[in-house]
């Protein structure tokens, strides 16, 4: 088992190195094509490439694109490929009797199932029309409500929070939906996702979460939760490859009734009676549009298939292991430069990334990735460093950790060539 966050006083990097020779789940590393001599810290935006993903891409291509063809919808199983990853991503987050499949972005995602939710909530309890979430999220998720209710026309409103502090005083007899990001990807912060469900249904709300930051990263349990709807994506702690499908889950006690706001044909019942009629598919596959992107959801099976191996309890104790030795080490070793830390530091309020602010934050993570430590920055002046626990080792922190320290002790985030802005950051 990994103790980063057991030991006391000064650390060293033999500690760290005996942490990984006690390691369980070291061997897991060797299932992934990671670049030599970088340090990944970045598995939180595009997780990195799973060692079996190549052949299972080629393969799709060259013999069931190339060969089989159109044949391949019925002979190679594309047609039901994304009702299998989902039955798969769904004993993952813990959807129980739920449904749940791989499918478009969490983006669009999200559309249909706020749009479903305020469905039923429109029959149920016809006066409750804001959307409450929060104003630190993720800005897609309330982009995406921000345009539904534009079209809704109808005197729906969204309401943000500024945390969980705040979340019973906006909670009124008005409220229909609550859409909250279980792990902030700025912050890390977590949410308590069954605390927080049962405190939304007493308002009698509907809880939809995004678990763009939280599958793949930590134990999830969603049906026992209470969770009414979940998104998520499949490119971040899963995986997946750039731009791979997310997924979508809908509680079991919502499936009969839950309607999806894109009626394409593969949401349809029967697809290929080619009726002029829309007739909603029983059960999750009505929340599916259109033709899928073969590619990218064969491929990222593969890493969901991998997480599927993990224990996940074991895999949340790494996570904290390392990021606790992030923060103690960063306090330890940095003393002196303006670093704030702005992930909790309380173990349980805490998802698997460590953020902190620096005045100079944009420069000093380009500094970084020059010296072979690959974090992001995020607006505003953070530093954000994602741990992957199944590929990240004890010495891959104490050695991150020692090249911020050149950075800043050496002052290297001055060069001119690091203060110039990408497109992507
Ligand atoms: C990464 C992320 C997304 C990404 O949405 P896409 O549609 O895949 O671009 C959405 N929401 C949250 C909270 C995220 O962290």
């Amino acid at each position: 088992m990994a103790v980063g966050h057991e030991w006391s006083g000064e650390i060293t990097r033999e500690d760290c190195e005996r942490a990984d020779r006690g390691d369980s789940m070291a061997s897991f590393r060797d299932e992934f094509d990671l670049p030599d001599g970088l340090i990944y810290l970045d598995g939180n935006s595009l997780g990195v490439l799973p060692r079996g993903a190549a052949d299972r891409c080629s393969a799709v291509l060259k013999d069931e694109w190339g060969t089989d063809l159109i044949g391949s919808w019925n002979k190679n199983h594309w047609f039901g490929l994304p009702a299998r990853i989902g039955e798969k991503i769904g004993r993952l987050i813990g959807g129980g009797d739920g449904g749940c499949v791989a499918t478009d972005t969490t983006s669009v995602n999200l559309y249909k199932v706020l749009g479903a939710a305020l469905r039923l909530q429109a029959e149920d309890a016809p006066g409750r029309r804001v959307i409450v979430s929060e104003r630190e999220n993720f800005p897609t998720d309330l982009y995406i409500v921000s345009g539904l209710i534009d079209i809704l026309d109808k005197g729906y409103e969204l309401r943000l929070i500024d945390g969980p502090d705040d979340l019973d005083g906006a909670l009124g007899a008005d409220v229909a939906v609550v859409l909250l990001t279980q792990v902030n990807y700025r912050s890390g912060a977590l949410w308590d996702m069954r605390a927080t469900t049962a405190r939304i249904h007493a308002a009698g709300a509907l809880a939809v979460w995004d678990l763009c930051h939280s599958a793949g990263a930590l134990p999830l349990s969603v049906a026992d939760s209470g969770a009414d709807f979940a998104v998520g994506c499949t490119y971040k702690y899963l995986n997946g490859g750039p731009g791979s499908p997310a997924f979508l889950w809908v509680a079991a006690r919502h499936l009969a009734r839950a309607e999806s706001p894109l009626t394409g044909w593969w949401g349809h019942a029967e697809p290929f009676t080619m009726a002029p009629e829309y007739a909603p598919a029983a059960g999750i596959d009505r929340f599916l549009v259109g033709t899928q992107p073969i590619l990218s959801l064969a491929t990222m099976e593969v890493g969901v298939d991998l997480a599927l191996r993990v224990d996940q309890e074991e895999l949340r104790r790494k996570s904290l292991a390392l990021t606790s030795l992030f923060i103690d080490l960063v306090e330890q070793r940095l003393p002196g430069h303006p670093l704030v830390l702005i992930t909790p530091r309380e173990e349980e309020r805490r998802g698997s990334h460590v953020s902190f602010r620096h005045p100079e934050g944009y420069a000093v993570m380009k500094a970084l990735i020059a010296q072979g430590v690959v974090g992001d920055y995020r607006e505003p002046e953070v530093l954000r460093f994602g741990i992957t626990p199944l590929y990240l080792r004890h010495v891959d922190i104490w050695d991150a950790v020692e090249v911020l320290r050149r950075v800043l002790d050496e002052e290297l985030w001055r060069s001119p060539e690091f203060q110039l802005r990408d497109a992507v950051t």
